[in-house]
């Protein structure tokens, strides 16, 4: 099976809303697609807020536990609903507009620790960088977002131990 789904897709391309390399922030545009409907001020700081919670989950460099806590509220407020078809059954959200998307986030994390996947949703660990990406190495244990970050990481870590020698 392949790892990588609609699933990650959709989280990956959340995250990567976020201003990177100098590029303007996307969320609202982002949300407001996805929501098929215009969304206010508030939807989209609430957007930032689920963004930025759910990066300190993915960076865990730091402590997740206010993160954690915050995620869990937001799944109280936009919940999901079971959906049976011929194939099984889903989780959907229970709403619809920009809730429905919160909600199709948390679906999305559910259905990723469901496949044993959710681990593979990784924040690039080259300096400066921080892109969101879908580790697909058999073993999990990539690092960078592609091969230009994993490149320039290599090169500092070169240079870094010429300096130490
Ligand atoms: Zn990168």
């Amino acid at each position: 099976m392949d790892p990588a789904c609609e699933a990650s897709d959709l989280l990956v391309d959340f995250m990567n809303t976020r201003p990177i390399d100098g590029a303007r922030d996307t969320l609202h545009d982002w949300l407001a697609r996805r929501a098929g409907e215009p969304i206010d001020r508030a939807d989209a700081a609430a957007g930032e807020e689920f963004r930025a919670h759910l990066l300190v989950l993915l960076d865990a460099s730091s402590s997740t536990v206010a993160a954690t806590s915050y995620l869990n509220r937001m799944a109280a407020r936009y919940p999901l609903v079971t959906v049976i078809s011929e194939e099984g059954g889903r989780l959907r959200p229970a709403q619809g507009g920009v809730f429905g998307v919160f909600g199709a986030l948390l679906a999305a994390i559910t259905d990723l620790t469901y496949r044993g996947a959710w681990a593979r949703v990784k924040v690039c660990q080259n300096l400066g960088c921080h892109r969101a990406f879908f580790d697909k190495t058999r073993n999990m244990s990539g690092l960078y977002c592609g091969p230009a970050c994993s490149a320039q990481a290599s090169t500092r870590a070169y240079r870094n131990r010429q300096k130490v020698a």
